[in-house]
């Protein structure tokens, strides 16, 4: 508005002094080039109103009760909250205030959720933002959106009548790592600087208290300035959920939604070992959009089970292998199936031959129990079960084929993990250490150990093989327990 009426005054004058008889011509050259600079500054954003910080209205309606699996990382950040909320006690204790809060952890695990629950807790106003709203190719300008930020929050919570404020960072490693590391390091480093200028002025005794609070998943990459007391001087480890985790987290997802009677949540937390909450947030909301495809008025452990086949492996492909490929593919998957009924059995949660996301078919495990650490035996077996693939692919086609590819990969990593860890045949050694071909022999060593291991099992399942590959081709997918029943029939 304000330029508008400008505008319209500037030209008013000009065509009043061209009336008047002046020389208009030099005011005009300087219109024009102050009109060049200013649209160019625009369009770089260097005249943005560097109000990066929105304050969230829905932020007051997350609690802690809205955040699953993660009464850990809750408890710790209740209680650096709580210096704002027992603020007497703190003066009178002379505690220096609590400045800065570091979330780290995976994506997608609740970051920014206890960030607005913190805002809730302590009645706060919130501001959000993200590191690379920070950056900026001019110098200076990275600064100035952290002043600004730091005196928005100011003005809000005064607006608001409120006594504090939560700033919440996220990504704060783009916008807090290691000085002098950036290519563009003048900027970061100035902008970094002025973070930590703002945090430093923050005192007890503030009208409006202020709280950072930031979240990044590469804490290793941030400058220990950031970390020194007296600045974000609390951590709070953001894991992803373990079982039970995963059960609340669901549980609060499927809050608003109708699941029939037969649905046990928990069956489904023990399926989704090393998902985020945002993935069970994915799966709830999928399965409920599979439920709707299908007319249905309450959500079956079919729309759950294929929602979490699409939340791991990716939406289905249109395009469909022929009929030779396909069976190839059946053949594959039952390969890794018996290998990983062999292993441990009752582990198999199905297979199928849908093509999805970069796979043209797949075997999905239940997960029987949370793994942090794991034997030689336990790797053995994955390995077994990768390699099982190509193995069921080489006795019935008689040749394998570059799908197995991504098997190898990992087969190799795993047995890599294994001579790492001091648990293969050379024992504890380090990996740099190793020749070339000692590392080639004892990974060919575990591997074909493995290998072995394998195809004696599937040699002796030929009839399983078979019955499966033709429930496969016939209806696309074969459940733990379907599969498990093709077993029991042969071997009986
Ligand atoms: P990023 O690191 O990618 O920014 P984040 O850790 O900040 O992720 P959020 O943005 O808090 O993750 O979570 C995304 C969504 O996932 C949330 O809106 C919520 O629906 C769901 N979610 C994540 N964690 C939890 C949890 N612990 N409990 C309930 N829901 C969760």
């Amino acid at each position: 508005m304000l330029k508008e009426i400008s505008l319209g005054l500037a030209t008013a004058l000009m065509i009043f002094a061209f009336v008047a008889g002046y020389d208009i011509l030099p005011l005009v050259v300087l219109g024009l080039a102050g009109g060049a600079l200013y649209f160019i500054a625009d369009t770089k954003g260097l005249l943005k109103n560097f109000d990066i910080g929105t304050s969230n209205s829905s932020a007051a309606k997350i609690t802690f009760e809205d955040i699953g699996g993660q009464d850990t990382a809750v408890k710790e950040l209740r209680e650096c909250l709580d210096f704002i909320n027992y603020e007497d006690r703190v003066k009178k204790l002379g505690i220096r205030p609590l400045k800065g809060i570091l979330l780290t952890g995976p994506p997608g695990t609740g970051k920014t959720l206890l960030a607005k629950a913190a805002a809730s807790y302590t009645d706060s106003v919130f501001l959000a933002c993200s590191g690379s709203e920070f950056v900026q190719i001019y110098a200076g300008a990275g600064a100035q959106r952290v002043r600004k930020l730091f005196s928005s929050a100011r003005e809000k919570a005064k607006k608001k009548n409120k006594s504090s404020a939560i700033i919440f960072v996220d990504e704060v490693e783009v916008l807090g790592a290691r000085r002098g590391q950036n290519s563009n390091h003048m900027e970061y480093d100035q902008t970094l600087n002025e973070l930590l200028v703002q945090m430093d002025g923050l005192k007890v005794d503030d009208s409006v208290r202020i709280l950072v609070i930031a979240a990044t998943n590469r804490a290793d990459m941030l400058d220990p300035a950031l970390m020194r007391p007296g600045r974000f001087d609390r951590q709070v480890k953001v894991d992803l959920p373990d079982r039970q985790g995963r059960y609340e987290i669901l549980k609060i997802h499927a809050r608003n939604k109708p699941l029939a009677g037969e649905v046990d949540l928990n069956v489904i937390a023990k399926e989704t070992f090393g998902f985020s909450g945002a993935h069970l947030e994915s799966l709830t909301n999928e399965a409920a959009i599979l439920a709707m495809r299908e007319n249905c008025d309450q959500i079956y452990y079919r729309h759950l089970h294929e929602a979490i086949d699409k939340v791991i492996m990716g939406e289905k492909m249109e395009k469909r292998p022929g009929k030779e490929e396909l069976y190839r593919v059946a053949v594959h998957e039952t390969g890794h199936a018996l290998a990983s009924e062999m292993v441990r059995p009752g582990s198999v949660s199905a297979l199928t031959v849908t093509p999805r996301g970069g796979a043209l078919g797949y075997m999905r495990q239940h997960h029987e129990e949370d793994h942090y650490l794991y034997t030689r035996e336990h790797l053995e077996n994955q390995i077994a079960v990768m390699l099982a693939g190509a193995v069921a692919e080489e006795m019935v086609m008689g040749n394998r084929s570059t799908g197995a590819a991504n098997d190898f990969e990992k087969a190799f990593q795993t047995a890599e993990k294994i001579i790492r860890s001091g648990l293969s045949d050379l024992g504890i050694v380090s990996w740099d250490s190793l020749s070339q071909e000692q590392k080639y022999n004892e990974i060919k060593n575990i591997l074909d150990n493995q290998e072995k291991k394998a195809a004696e099992h599937l040699n002796k399942m030929r009839l399983v093989i078979d019955d499966t590959v033709n429930k496969l081709l016939e209806q696309e997918k074969v459940t733990g327990e379907e599969f498990r029943m093709i077993i029991k029939k042969n071997i009986a």
